[in-house]
């Protein structure tokens, strides 16, 4: 979809908020279409009136103040509304933004896709199998996440430090389009909202949850590695990973 114009009320200054303006808004919407190509079955793709209707409406039933808020606004929704849609990349264009100066156009871009991630989960102190259900209740009910799968939860000996109970492990099949450094904050916040301390190097916790595989992604930061280093040495990893 290009340059799809819509009168709406984004900006930090006031009189944008009260007078409004003109924006254009260009979206790429990324779908697997060889069904629709061979069946010219509508309901095989995704109808690009019914998703410029939709911009339409999420850019004007909100005001926000800043076009990226906007933007990823809508990409968010759209992600939700299209099952179908796998990615969409939309670019906000504001000509009237108030630059004092002579100028063509603004906008920002913002790119929105789902990714599949797989997450262990962990467990040896409490009720174990309750605290992993409200764990996943917990990463579910999180906007931009979804568990699609959850893997049989099997009875372990500990790993690294041995001298505490049996563990219940399992793996999570997740869809989202949150970012793996967002994707692990809510992670540990839900870790910390289920009592978990951090008290000793592998020793016991009400709830574990590593991030095991985000989409392909390589990743080696400060905070985050992924594909998870010691997933290849961890059978409570692999067999529920493999199921
Ligand atoms: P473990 O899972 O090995 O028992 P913790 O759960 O205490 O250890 O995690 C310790 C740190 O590991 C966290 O602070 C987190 O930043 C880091 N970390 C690195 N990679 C990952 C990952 N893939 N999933 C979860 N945490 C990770
Ligand atoms: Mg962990």
């Amino acid at each position: 979809i290009r340059d799809l114009k819509i009168y709406a009320y984004h900006g930090v200054f006031e009189e944008e908020q009260r007078d409004g303006q003109t924006f254009y808004v260009s979206a790429d919407l990324y779908l697997d279409t060889w069904e629709a190509e061979q069946n010219d079955d509508l309901d095989a793709s995704v109808h690009y009136g019914i998703v410029s209707e939709k911009i339409q409406q999420y850019m004007t039933c909100v005001k926000h103040q800043l076009i990226e808020r906007a933007a990823a606004d809508v990409c968010e929704k759209l992600l939700g509304d299209f099952p179908k849609l796998q990615k969409i990349k939309l670019t906000l264009y504001k000509p009237e933004a108030p630059i004092p100066l002579p100028f063509g156009t603004v906008f920002v871009e913002v790119e929105r896709g789902w990714e599949d991630v797989y997450i262990a989960v962990g467990s040896n102190m409490g009720d174990k199998e309750a605290l992993i259900r409200k764990g996943i209740e917990m990463l579910d009910e999180t906007p931009g996440v979804e568990v699609k799968e959850v893997s049989t939860l099997i009875e372990t000996e500990p790993y690294g430090y041995l001298d505490q109970d049996t563990f219940l492990n399992g793996c999570l099949h997740v869809r989202t389009w949150l970012p793996p450094e967002v994707l692990l904050k809510r992670m540990q916040f839900i870790e910390l909202a289920l009592h978990r301390e951090r008290k000793i190097h592998w020793g016991p916790r009400t709830i574990d949850l590593d991030m095991i595989l985000y989409g392909e992604q390589v990743i080696h930061t400060k905070d985050l590695s992924v594909p998870h280093p010691d997933m290849t040495n961890r059978m409570f990893v692999l067999g529920p990973l493999d199921e």
